[in-house]
């Protein structure tokens, strides 16, 4: 199929500073990571949640999850709003929450067919109870804490809200879920417990020979590192974004990067020796050098601890930026080649022989690879692309 999705003539644009992203390669991730999940012939087919939660890591809530909704099993978000934001912009896919619920929230997560995380035996019968009340019938998965400690019924509690569920009139319990916390930590020591306990959680329906409910715990990481955590569905959210949690995880499924994010140059100075650079005068040079402008700072979410550290390419060369990084400008040393008003500069992505990765960015900033793309904000314009018809 053929998706036609607005695109901006950056050209033209009177925006120097902006985001692209390729819905052809989220496309082609998507295939892959389904492909890699369901490996082995005649066994059950294991489903495919896109986790799309924080502005679909940055690469822009509507956009994505209308560019993979036909070939998604199931989208997850984190809060209420990213839900009802996806129904109103008319999209039909399966939705569940993934986050925490307060009482009031419930009518509307049933009013939008919105997928509820029924973390406790309280919850459940709030949602029980809002459901009857309004006539409609509420859709939930069942939350089970395995070692994270966040939302969710301990896992040593959870036939407490297996038994709940079974009783409940009014509510279907379509999933039962947990979440790892050390899958992209060297060390799965500690993700190995968490997926046994879940699976001591799950005995519970073999037990009563019922049918469980879809089961799933896998994250990008657990994916691709604990084979057995696959169960019914995964939950891949970074590596459908072609960037791998860490580099634990071994990069064993071709996906892509889908973002690239550029500017342009609109200064040039030469700077003299012992003149230092920008707030703080946290940097200078003991020789002449040439100074490029780039209308890019923290204000956009170019991270300002990446200050000194961080590299550009300009002409298909990787250049460091120096001296602190400001809200909206930072400055790059291009030492004696050229570089010229308007020439475009790569934050993110390729040149012909140049790149730089997400990953790359994580390690300057000293953080991971999801605060990277996640801080990347409204103010620059996302271009969507789509190079090929798929
Ligand atoms: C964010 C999130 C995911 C996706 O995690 P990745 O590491 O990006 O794959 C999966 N499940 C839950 C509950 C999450 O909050």
């Amino acid at each position: 199929m053929t998706i036609f999705a607005p695109t901006i003539d950056t050209n033209d644009s009177i925006r120097a500073t902006w985001a692209e992203v390729d819905l052809a390669a989220l496309r082609r991730n998507v295939r892959l990571i389904r492909g890699s999940v369901n490996g082995v012939p005649g066994a059950k087919p294991v489903g495919v949640m896109l986790v799309v939660k924080a502005n679909a890591y940055g690469h822009g809530l509507v956009e994505v999850t209308r560019a993979l909704a036909d070939i998604t099993d199931c989208v997850g978000v984190a809060v209420l709003e990213e839900g009802i934001l996806l129904r109103r912009e008319g999209i039909n896919a399966p939705i569940l929450v993934l986050g925490g619920v307060w009482g009031d929230q419930i009518p509307l997560f049933i009013k939008h067919d919105l997928i509820l995380t029924a973390s406790s035996v309280d919850r459940l019968s709030q949602i029980d109870e809002a459901a009857r009340a309004m006539g409609r019938r509420a859709k939930a998965h069942l939350k089970i804490d395995t070692g994270m400690e966040r939302v969710g019924v301990h896992y040593f509690n959870a036939h407490k809200l297996q038994e709940a569920a079974l009783k409940c009139a009014n509510v279907d319990i379509l999933g039962i879920y947990s979440h790892f916390a050390n899958a992209d930590s060297e060390d799965l020591t500690h993700a190995k417990l968490q997926l046994e306990r879940f699976q001591e959680v799950l005995a519970f329906y073999e037990n009563r020979s019922i049918q469980r409910p879809t089961a799933h715990i896998a994250n990008s990481a657990a994916m691709l590192r604990l084979p057995e955590s696959l169960l019914d569905m995964v939950r891949p959210g970074l590596l459908l974004y072609g960037v791998y949690p860490s580099k634990h995880v071994p990069e064993s499924i071709d996906v892509a990067p889908a973002m690239a994010w550029k500017s342009r140059v609109v200064y040039f100075k030469v700077v003299p020796p012992d003149h230092p650079v920008s707030y703080g005068s946290t940097w200078k040079s003991d020789h002449p050098v040439r100074m490029v402008t780039i209308p890019v700072g923290y204000g956009d979410g170019y991270l300002r601890r990446m200050s000194n550290s961080s590299q550009v390419i300009i002409n298909n060369r990787k250049y460091q930026q120096v001296g602190t990084i400001c809200m909206d400008q930072m400055m790059i040393n291009i030492e004696w080649d050229s570089a010229y008003n308007g020439d475009e500069v790569i934050l993110l992505g390729a040149s012909a022989d140049q790149r730089i990765t997400v990953e790359d960015m994580a390690i300057w900033a000293n953080t991971a690879p999801y605060e990277i793309l996640t801080s990347i904000n409204g103010r620059v314009p996302r271009v969507y692309t789509c190079q090929q018809s798929i």
